[in-house]
């Protein structure tokens, strides 16, 4: 942590799933933190954590089988962790809201849009229903929706994809939040909608002043959003830093292999993962080495023995990686010359 006046800080945060099966440990250890009217990202593949870490920040883990086993969230100086369910419920859909992946699912069918977009304005302001509507024409011409008036009456399936998640964006910043914590926002949509999404809620995190955290498996929907991005894998962040770092001077080969699975506009698809062999550990067994050793081309014995200690490359910059310790150079030349290749 370089600074102290951080709207939101997570600090050495570890959080598992007791199962019939055992202890599933989905986030193990994480700290980061967020500053106003700033956007981060946190990337990793499906299952590395970073949905559970987000679920209990805004304390909506489901417990059990989840707990929390060891750290702290602040909030605006205030320990979420701590806070009773009451207290909880003042902060979630009003300080801090989300977007999710599938707006079908999530919207009400047989609500009208407008009615659902002013639900969580009712909730957390005394206001009448004239002026809670008042407040969603003014949300609903703020993200630019075609035709308010006739729009807001409308149900979810008679709107587009792309109506929908505007919708949800409504819906999430009605309140004016502190944060918005973006769930794969962009995942459900064509290329063509994406852009447009991610262009409103840049425009909007301005026009509101709106902190945001983006959580993705996908570099390419960062690239234009984030400031900073936390790159999480098997429960753990193993390489962070500004967008810059992460875009033009990458450290963990995980990384490498997230950037090289970002499709390219000149239509060539990068080989995906296919120079990442096969699948993340089991959390349920996790192994005491580096969590990617059995899917990284550069491992070595060392990588088997214990996690990484962080490697600082300058200003906020940190990867968790054995190429970057004394006696590892002629590894890391050699493995920079197979990403070259690759
Ligand atoms: Fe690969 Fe070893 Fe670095 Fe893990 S610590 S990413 S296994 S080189």
């Amino acid at each position: 942590m370089q600074e102290n006046n951080h709207l939101l800080t997570v600090q050495d945060l570890s959080v598992s799933f007791f199962t019939y099966a055992g202890e599933v440990q989905a986030v193990r250890g994480v700290s980061w933190y967020l500053n106003p009217q700033e956007t981060i990202a946190i990337v990793g593949e499906s299952g590395c954590g970073k949905s559970v870490t987000i679920q209990t920040v805004m304390g909506l883990l489901q417990s059990p089988p989840g707990r929390v086993k060891t750290g702290s969230v602040q909030f605006e100086g205030r320990e979420m962790l701590n806070l009773s369910p009451k207290q909880l419920r003042e902060i979630q859909g009003n300080r801090m809201t989300m977007i999710f992946q599938d707006p079908l699912s999530y919207l009400n069918p047989t609500m009208r849009v407008g009615e659902q977009i002013a639900e969580s304005y009712r909730l957390h302001h005394r206001v009448t229903r004239q002026e809670a509507e008042a407040r969603v024409l003014e949300m609903m011409r703020l993200i630019s929706f075609p035709e308010p008036e006739r729009n807001m009456r409308a149900y979810p399936h008679q709107l587009s994809g792309g109506m929908r998640q505007r919708i949800m964006v409504a819906m999430a910043l009605i309140c004016t939040p502190q944060v918005l914590f973006a769930d794969e926002p962009t995942t459900a949509l064509d290329v063509t909608i994406q852009a447009q999404i991610i262009e409103l809620m840049n425009s909007l995190k301005e026009k509101l002043r709106t902190a945001i955290v983006l959580i993705t498996h996908d570099l390419g929907v960062v690239a234009n959003m984030a400031e900073r991005i936390y790159v999480m894998y098997a429960g753990k962040i193993v390489e962070e830093g500004d967008a810059r770092d992460i875009f033009y001077h990458p450290k963990h080969p995980y990384t490498w292999g997230l950037l090289a699975s970002v499709p390219r506009l000149d239509g060539e698809q990068n080989r995906s993962f296919t120079y990442i062999p096969g699948t993340p550990p089991d959390l349920l067994n996790p192994p005491a080495g580096c969590p990617f050793a059995a899917r990284c081309r550069y491992a070595t014995r060392a990588c088997l023995s214990r996690f990484p200690e962080e490697t600082s490359f300058g200003g906020r910059h940190k990867a968790s990686c054995f190429l970057y310790y004394p006696g590892a150079e002629e590894n890391l030349r050699q493995a920079m010359e197979g990403r070259q290749q690759s």
